[in-house]
Parts: C-alpha cells; structure tokens; sequence
C-alpha cells in the first residue's frame, strides 16, 4: 500500500515516532516541532498499514476544536471520511462512556451535567443547609476544594480530616454536595471525569471490553493533564502498552487547575517499555522568534531540556511597542492589522494574544472602528449566556423535574411574585424530607398551612412546567424548544429591557431555537455509529448534555475570515503567521497573583512561551503605561519577560515622527500640537486630557476624556487650548 503522502512530509525522528511498532512512547518535544503532526500521520498510519479500524482508536485533544481540526487533517491523509473513531477531550469521551453505562455508572438515564454557574448555587445552597455562614465560608471556595479533590480522584472518604476545622467543614459541604447530586441526578465537570474512571475499576468486564477494543490510545498535550485523567488512562492501557502521549513540559499552563506536570516523569515509569523520542526540529517560526522563546523559558528551572531549531532563517526581528494607554496600544495593533490586510493577507492569519479575558474589550472597540472582522475565542460563550440558561432551564426542568439547578434558576424568572421566605420553606422542606425541590414544592402546596398567597405563587410555576410538558409531548426538539420559550414569559420580560442588550437576548433566543433545529447528535464528536450499548438517550437530553459541554470553543461560524482575539491559554496548539502579545506589563503578565510563588511566576513564563511560539512570522509585543482595566488605573512597569529576551533580537517600533518609547503622537495643528495625554481646555466641555486620535489635517479628530466623559472632537473646529 502506498503511504508516501503520509511518511513523505516527515523528518527522521518524526517518522520514526509514527512508525514505531505497537509498543507505549513519550514523544518529549518543543513547540511547534510536529508533535501534533506526528499524532494525526500516526492515526492514518495505523489505520492504512496496520489494519486497525478508526473504530478501534482512541484520541484525546485539549479542546474541541482541536479534536475536530485533527479529525479533518487525518480524513484528507486518509482521503475518506473518518467514522467510527472516538476522537475528543477527556470531559466529552467520559460523558460518551457515562451515557453508554449510566447504569453500571449509577446515574440516571437522563442524568444532567451542571456547568461552573449550577455547581457555584448548588454549593451554596448546600452550604446555607449546613449553617455555614458564607462569609467565613465562601462559595467559591469550596466550590474549588471539591474541584480539586475530585481532580486528585478523591471523594470524602478517602479525605483525611486532621481534625482540621477548615478540612472537617470543606469536607462535610463535599460530602452534603455530593449527596444532594446523587439525588438530583446531577454531574458536575470533574465528575465526569472520576465517574468514568470508577465505572473501569468497578466494572472489569467493561473496562476489558474497551481494553480489547482500542489497539491504540494517543493523546496529545500531555504535559496538561491532571491526576484523574493520567489515572483513567493507565487503567485504560493496563498492561496493553498502546498508548502514545506528546507533550512538552515547557508548555504546561494548567498547574492551576490541577495539572501535574509531574505526569511526564512518571510515565517513563509506569509504560517500563515505553520509549521516548524527541524531536528538535521547528517547523513553524523564524530562528529570531525561536532564539527569543528558547532564552525565555532558559529562564525557568527543572525543565527537561529541550532546545529548538529551524533552518529557515532568522526572519524579522521582533517588534516593540511602547503605548501610551490601552487605547493607544489597542489604535495600534488593529492599525497593524488592517495594514496586513491591505497588503493581500488574510484577516484570520493574525492573532491577539492577551493575558485577561478583561483586555478584549477594548482591542474589540478598536477593530469595530476600522471595520475588522473579528472573532473571539473563549470569552463568554452562547451556552452560558444567561438568557440561554434561563430558557435551558425550563427546558430541564422540563425534562426532569428533579433538576434542582434548574429549579433554583428559573423559579423567579421572570418574576412571578415568589418571595425569598417561600424559596427558603422550599429548600427547608427538601432538606428535611431529602427530596428535590420539585416534590418540596408541592409538598408545600398539598399542605393547609400555606397562606393561599404563596400557595399560588409556588403552584402557578408547578402547573407552567407541566403546561410545558403537556404542550411538547411528542413534538421535534425545535418545536419543543421554541414552545418552552414561548410560555416561559422570558420574551415579554426581555422585551422591557431595553437597548441592544435586550434585543441581542431575544436574537439569542431565537437562536438556541435554531440551534435546536439543526442539533444532529451524529456530530458529535465521540458519536458511536455502531451503536454499542448506546440506550435510547432522548435527543433532548443529548441536546442539554451538548450545551453543557461543548458549550463551544468559540462563538459565531467558524468559517469566517476574522481577526483572532483570544487569550495565551486558549491559543495553545495554535499557529498564526502574524501575532500580537498585548499587555507585557508586570502586573498583568506575569499576572500579579503569580508574583510572589516561584512555582507560579514558572508557568506564567510557560505561558509567555506558549503565546511567543504561535508566531509563524511576524511578533509584535505591546505594552501600555497607563492601563485602565477592571474599573481602575494602573501604571505597570514593562514585563519582565520582554527583559529577558535578548535586546538584539528585539525592535521598537516607532510612528511617525516620534522619538521616545513612550510614543507621543504628535499631531499638528495651524497653531499648536497635542501629544497623547496632553491636558487641553474646550470651551464648552472644560479640560481634559488627550487619550487618542486619528486622521490628518482636516481630517485629524482627537478622543479627550472631560469630567463628563470621553469625546471625539474635529481638530479644526474644537478651537482646544493647551494648558501646561
Ligand atoms: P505545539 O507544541 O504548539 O502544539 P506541535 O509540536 O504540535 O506544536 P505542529 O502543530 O504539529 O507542532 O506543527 C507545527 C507546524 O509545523 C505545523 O504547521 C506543521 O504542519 C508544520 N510541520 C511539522 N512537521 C513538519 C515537517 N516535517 N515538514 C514541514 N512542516 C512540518
Ligand atoms: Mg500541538
């Protein structure tokens, strides 16, 4: 069989590591090195000389689009469409396993999962049923301890309490949580993952089932995973030897939530026959971006030592540029980019890279203003819009009375006179009767006692859901959806809210109407078509468990030529030929919290090597003097990161006629020049300071903040004054 077009685009150790005979391996490798490229040629490999069906693979990615972009690559190497093979993230391949098994797994069939939003109210109500008073015990806390333990694969037995007063109270919120999801039937994100590791160690016959099925398990970005996920992937190799991991540990960035970058050691031990094979070889930037991610992460101990190369050249240098304010330095980048656009590039061959979800905001301002397409990744998502989740939460509730979450969500929403003291004689009685709220509720209401007020309040939401379900008996998904919002009332109370932000909720509404219509669970990504085990799983639910999920990578089609926001973590395995790193500024990046723990100022660096080596070509850091972000005003000092990379490899842009770093821009007028952050007075508006401008002579207009706000102003008409 000829798999020239598979080996052919490879070098020696990359084909060597996608060659290699049926046995484990560690391919231990820099960014941009192919590891990636090796993973995909390997499936194809094994799938056109090995004689392995695609049904008999198993591939795990980061993200969701990173699993629907390797599924495209290994089709065209294949030059078929692949089906069969369970390509996916941990979280969605152990949501497969659960619905496949719900009942070794024991869960309900229609079992839900709770997104970060469900967890956070369940833990407090949970706590508020214990005593706890949630300023000494907040929420969010303990939201966070579960997490963590349930990422270390423990439940509270196996927690040791040292008759620790925090320990002893964090594990009794665990242990009341945990219950209260049992009841309600309820996954949380961590859980999925435990629950599908538990379900192979109790159930040997299901784990030797998929232990017979898969001839080969690959997983790419290794260095990421945490505890429980290594775990479930050494009880899914047992002592198969058949699992192929990439990683490289200069670029693990997910230490803060849990995971163990110590699983690259370790796997060397636990796969004895494994091999390790590196690869040096960069295929993706030029030597001068490489030579600056090479000194920076130098800067980091206990690496496993890598250095990378590329025969193509040096290439430019990178490019510095010193802004005035976030404005400036957002004016600029989205200048740049309109300049590449201009010159016969593709929009979404450029990327922003930014530390905080906080900083797309104004960089979205700036690409509005020039007219630039855009799409950002990661920033809040269709599914967690909240008047998607008040929609979906009738919709559960419709689909299962018991889903407390849901309840909680959408019981006073709208606003339907249920006051807080019923709410909480419903959660009393669910406590002391352990049921859920639905059955609490009409408890209550069967009980005389009940002044006739409440009594109708909490009745008339109890028959609106059944009103629901009666009127979506039998009817398609978009049917159902569309007539759950049209009795939820959410369209008339968004309606009065007014401005673009209610009409944006009402076009969201149609949309998750849309969304319903063209659900098709066969793409999902993990979809089995031979159906093994697969129960009936109502569409509705695989609809619910799909808006949790995936809960998308990204908003918007996918298929546009847009400009990329998005942040350093979420640009992980991606590559672009033109990237900007906004915000190298101590503070922000490395990010304050990092500054005083050495472990974590490391993987604020991993992370600066991770956004430096997206670049293909061009590299742009940007920084800014004065930021104003969350609300206040802060004068950060360059990052240390630009420091620690090699002055020579390194140019600051200058524009126009301006001298300093700090990038004046000088604008002249008939009588007079203002810089950026020069005070000026207006005669109507009174003084203000220069935050930006654009256009020349007639054309020049300048943005100056007054004590009423910021305005635009016409140079030649504003007759401004200079002051100082
Ligand atoms: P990261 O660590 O960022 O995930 P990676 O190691 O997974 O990177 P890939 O994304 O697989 O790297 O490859 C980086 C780029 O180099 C891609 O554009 C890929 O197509 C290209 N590439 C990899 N190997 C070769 C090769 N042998 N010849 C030509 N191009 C290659
Ligand atoms: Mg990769």
């Amino acid at each position: 069989m000829d798999v020239s077009h598979i080996l052919d685009p490879l070098n020696d150790a990359q084909r060597e590591a996608v060659t290699l005979p049926k046995q484990s391996a560690l391919i231990l490798a820099g960014a941009g090195s192919g590891k990636t490229r090796v993973l995909t040629h390997r499936i194809a490999w094994l799938i056109k000389t090995q004689g392995i069906s695609p049904f008999g693979l198993l591939a795990v990615t980061f993200t969701n689009k990173a699993a629907a972009e390797m599924r495209v690559r290994i089709e065209s190497l294949l030059e078929t469409p692949l089906t069969g093979m369970w390509v996916g993230t941990f979280h969605g391949i152990s949501h497969r396993l659960l619905r496949m098994h719900y009942e070794k797994a024991k869960l309900p069939k229609n079992f839900q999962i709770m997104d970060a939003d469900d967890q956070l109210r369940l833990v407090k109500r949970v706590s508020a049923g214990l005593g706890l008073d949630e300023k000494q015990w907040p929420a969010r806390q303990a939201v966070w301890f579960i997490n963590s333990q349930k990422d270390e694969g423990l439940r509270p037995k196996n927690i040791e309490d040292y008759d620790d007063l925090y320990l002893k109270t964090h594990l009794a919120i665990y242990g009341a949580y945990q219950e209260a999801c049992e009841r309600g039937g309820m996954v949380d994100f961590a859980e999925l993952l435990l629950r599908a590791h538990e379900l192979w160690l109790n159930n040997p016959e299901i784990l030797n089932h998929y232990q017979d099925r898969f001839s080969a398990l690959l997983v790419d970005e290794f260095q990421d995973t945490n505890t429980v996920q290594y775990a479930w992937l050494r009880v899914l190799a047992g002592d198969r030897d058949n699992l192929i991991v990439v990683g490289d540990d200069d670029q693990s960035i997910y230490g803060w939530r849990g995971a163990r970058i110590e699983n690259i050691q370790r796997f060397s031990e636990d796969f004895k026959n494994s091999q390790i094979i590196r690869l040096e070889q960069n295929y993706r930037s030029t030597g001068s971006i490489l030579k600056a991610a090479n000194h920076l992460i130098g800067n980091n101990a206990g690496r496993l030592g890598k250095e990378l190369w590329t025969d193509e050249g040096d290439g430019d240098l990178i490019n510095l540029y010193s802004s005035y304010n976030e404005i400036d330095e957002a004016r600029y980048i989205a200048e740049r980019i309109a300049r590449w656009v201009a010159d016969g590039n593709r929009h979404d061959e450029s990327a922003i890279l930014y530390r905080s979800n906080a900083q797309s905001r104004v960089l979205e301002e700036a690409m509005l203003r020039l007219q630039l397409p855009y799409r950002i990744y990661g920033g809040q998502r269709f599914f967690e819009r909240a008047e998607i989740r008040n929609a979906l939460g009738y919709i559960r509730l419709v689909s299962q009375r018991d889903a407390d979450a849901a309840f909680e969500r959408v019981v006073n929403v709208p606003p339907r006179g249920m006051g807080n003291r019923t709410l909480e004689e419903i959660r009393e009685v669910a406590r002391l009767e352990q049921v859920s709220l639905w059955i609490a509720a009409e408890r209550l209401v069967a009980d005389s006692s009940l002044t006739a007020r409440k009594k109708n309040s909490i009745s008339g939401f109890l028959s609106l859901v059944e009103d629901m379900d009666e009127a979506t008996r039998g009817v398609d998904l978009e049917t159902l959806v569309e007539r759950v919002i049209e009795k939820s009332g959410l369209v008339p109370y968004y309606e009065k809210e007014r401005g673009e932000r209610g009409q944006a909720r009402l076009e969201n509404l149609g949309e998750l109407v849309s969304a319903a219509g063209s659900f098709d669970p066969k793409q999902n990504l993990t979809f089995d078509p031979l159906g093994e085990n697969i129960e009936d799983v109502s569409l509705l639910d695989e609809f619910l468990s799909h808006a949790s999920l995936e809960a998308g990578d990204a908003q918007g089609g996918s298929n546009e030529d847009c400009v990329q926001l998005m942040t350093m973590h979420s640009a992980k395995g991606l590559e672009f030929p033109l990237v900007f790193l906004a915000g190298m500024e101590e503070g922000l990046f490395p990010h304050r919290m990092s500054l005083e723990e050495p472990g974590r100022l490391e993987e604020e660096r991993r992370l600066c090597y991770v956004g430096l080596t997206r670049a293909m070509r061009y590299l742009y850091l940007t920084h800014a003097e004065s930021r104003r972000l969350n609300g206040s005003d802060n004068y950060n000092r360059l990052s240390r990161f630009v420091t620690e990379i090699p002055e020579e490899l390194i140019q600051e842009v200058r524009l126009q006629n301006t001298g300093a770093r700090s990038s004046n821009f000088d604008i002249n007028q008939t009588d007079g020049e203002f810089s950026l952050g020069q005070r000026v007075l207006h005669a109507k508006f009174g003084e203000g300071v220069v935050l930006n401008y654009e256009g020349q002579g007639n054309q020049a207009r300048v943005q100056v903040n007054f004590s009423e706000g910021s305005k635009w102003l016409m140079v030649s008409f504003a007759n401004l004054e200079t002051i100082g």
